[in-house]
């Protein structure tokens, strides 16, 4: 395989990945069909904004935004079911059965630091322990502005944080997991991702009941543009939105089986980011997984980064502590 030449790199190499918008196919059908694959996105985007901009404060609560992130997942996991983006990638019993397994350990570690962060002392003592004074000019911003900024913190940070998984070998063991999956859909950034495991769950956690607006609003931001991520539907996505926030295609080209597409498209929620630091690869891949796409089963993936980090650690252990004959 040629790959292509994307930067300094060469992409494509190893596995087949379609490179550039141009390459990648379009939503074909009936007038209406079309019209709503195409204004989806941005709709519930403009939407999401606007209800929790002016929403009264007895409906701008942590439980609303939950139930409406449900009622959002379920929307997008029948779409999957009548309009998949590729048939590969199509809902069987077993990818399900593992799905809700991670779904379920999720949800479980879920409850157990929601809990604990949950529980009055802990609110109290952040509210009281933090000096809130000091954050008066950020309030003093316009609400749409602070709640791009807290995304936009939070997805910079995690830029770098899975840069990082793809780079020092410990964290990689740990997300390693999440990228053996070998298709797409919306439970599966629940499968082995510490990383959005972790980001959930501070997102729904108990602090919630005392966040400010900005911060529901920016949760609506990533849920209306970060859900797309692992999903298994095709979108006509405007061209802005491509340029600006992380979509399927991005996602699937950082799946793929070609290594070099692997270290791309490292940001959540706003893809520019992978641009301002040159990582940035437009396209999309349908083969994915590690290891040529190998299955592996839930026992494995749990103690995968034991026994591998194990490995590894006699490997070098055995190697220093050989003598040499000289
Ligand atoms: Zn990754
Ligand atoms: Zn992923």
């Amino acid at each position: 395989m040629a790959g292509v030449r994307v930067g300094n790199r060469i992409i494509g190499a190893e596995a087949p990945v379609t490179i550039g918008w141009e390459n990648v196919p379009r939503v074909e059908g009936s007038r209406l069909k079309v019209l709503f694959f195409t204004w989806f996105q941005p709709a519930v985007l403009f939407c999401a904004i606007l209800f929790w901009y002016y929403a009264p404060n007895s409906i701008a609560k942590a439980s609303v935004a939950f139930g409406i992130g449900l009622g959002f997942r379920l929307i997008l996991f029948t779409l999957e079911w009548f309009f998949p983006r590729h048939e590969s990638w199509k809902m069987t019993w077993k990818e399900l059965a593992v799905d809700l397994f991670y779904v379920g350990l999720g949800a479980t570690i879920l409850e157990t630091v929601d809990g604990f962060i949950g529980s009055d002392v802990l609110i109290e003592l952040v509210r009281d322990s933090f000096e809130w004074d000091k954050l008066a000019w950020f309030i003093g911003l316009p609400l749409l502005l602070q709640a791009f900024l807290i995304s936009f913190i939070f997805d910079f940070g995690q830029y770098w944080m899975h840069r990082g998984m793809h780079n020092w070998y410990p964290l990689w063991l740990t997300h390693k997991i999440h990228h053996y999956i070998t298709q797409f859909n919306i439970n599966k950034g629940a499968v082995g991702n510490p990383i959005e495991l972790f980001l959930i769950g501070l997102g729904i956690g108990g602090f919630f009941d005392f966040l400010p607006r900005a911060f529901l609003l920016s949760g609506a931001i990533g849920m209306a543009v970060g859900s797309y991520m692992h999903l298994n539907v095709r979108f006509n996505t405007p061209s802005w939105w491509r340029f600006l926030f992380n979509t399927t295609e991005h996602h699937s080209i950082h799946h793929s089986q070609d290594y070099e597409a692997t270290r791309s498209n490292f940001a959540g929620i706003y893809i520019f980011i992978d641009r301002i630091f040159g990582t940035c690869v437009d396209g999309e891949a349908e083969i994915l997984g590690q290891d040529g796409g190998r299955r592996m089963s839930i026992p494995e993936q749990m103690l995968h980064p034991f026994t591998e980090g194990w490995k590894d650690a006699r490997k070098r252990f055995g190697a220093s502590s050989t003598v040499p004959a000289e």
